[in-house]
């Protein structure tokens, strides 16, 4: 008889040890939040069912071992069950942080990778627009990086970028966004910056891009110039409030500015106005 109530217990036992592992599921995970509610939920009923016949057969001292050793299967089974669906959780959240990592970061440069980048200017738009702060676009494109491929090899080119990348990440906060848009062109976006600061901003940047050695190549030092475009959308002057199409508008107006820059000699930062 007590080996048949020891089997009903632990089954008991294991079943709650097998609506925990739902629970910890609901609370972590909130993406399946909503299964394992449920299941937790479901655990926790069957295993009170259980516990009613189990007082009954004590009160009429009538048990069944093969009862007992069935129970005991089922919630092993259940239990196992379980936790091989925590695992598998567990790893399909962790396989999805990496890819979402993926994603946002650009592989050659680790710079904010292009939809990142416009996803979060939008952002930083909406924000803008709340707080009626102005923000400011920044396209810097490298000068003649063409020749410094040529020249040096498109391995040497790719150091240049991720040491511009790692550079520029370091001068600016961690608030700004800075973006490979394009192969040799980032957008930098600085929240809550007015024109002046965001000029500012541009020529320490190029100032000390030029005057610093972007990466040494069999012992020759490899140095670079930027040029930088500037827009700025201030919410107070622009009566615009689509958060796209200011971000078109903001993007296009530092490409035309960065173009501006170019034909004005490159190594320079030029505003956009109209
Ligand atoms: P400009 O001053 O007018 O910008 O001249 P540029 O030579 O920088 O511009 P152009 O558009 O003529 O050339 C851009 C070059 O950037 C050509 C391409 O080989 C190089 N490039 C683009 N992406 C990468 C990359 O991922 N790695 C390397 N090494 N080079 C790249
Ligand atoms: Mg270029
Ligand atoms: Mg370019």
């Amino acid at each position: 008889m007590y080996i048949a109530i020891f089997f009903y217990v632990l089954a008991i036992i294991l079943q709650l040890f097998a609506a925990s592992y739902a629970a910890t599921i609901f609370f972590k995970s909130a993406a399946f939040r909503k299964s394992s509610g449920v299941l937790a939920l479901g655990l926790l009923l069957m295993t009170e069912r259980r516990i009613e016949p189990l007082i009954e057969m004590y009160q009429s001292q009538q048990y069944s071992i093969d009862e007992a050793i069935f129970s005991l299967v089922i919630s092993s089974l259940l239990l196992l069950a379980m936790s091989q669906i925590k695992k598998l959780i567990a790893l399909l959240e962790e396989q999805n942080f990496i890819l979402d990592r993926t994603s946002k970061t650009d592989s050659l440069t680790q710079a904010t990778s292009r939809p990142e980048t416009f996803n979060r200017a939008e952002l930083e738009i909406e924000r803008a627009l709340r707080s009626n702060i102005p923000v400011a676009f920044l396209m810097l494109d490298i000068d003649h990086f063409k020749k410094v491929n040529d020249q040096y090899g498109h391995p040497a080119g790719d150091l240049v970028l991720q040491s511009l990348t790692k550079y520029c990440q370091g001068e600016l906060r961690v608030v700004d966004i800075f973006g490979r848009v394009g192969g040799e062109e980032f957008l930098i976006v600085l929240p809550e910056s007015s024109e002046a600061l965001a000029f500012d901003v541009a020529e320490r940047l190029r100032k000390k891009i030029a005057s610093s050695v972007a990466v040494v190549v069999d012992g020759h030092e490899v140095f670079i110039t930027v040029s930088i475009g500037i827009a700025i959308f201030d919410p107070v002057l622009n009566g615009e409030i689509r958060p796209k199409v200011i971000l078109n508008s903001g993007y296009k107006r530092a490409d035309e500015a960065l173009y501006l820059a170019k034909s004005n000699g490159r190594n320079r930062t030029e505003s956009w106005s109209c």
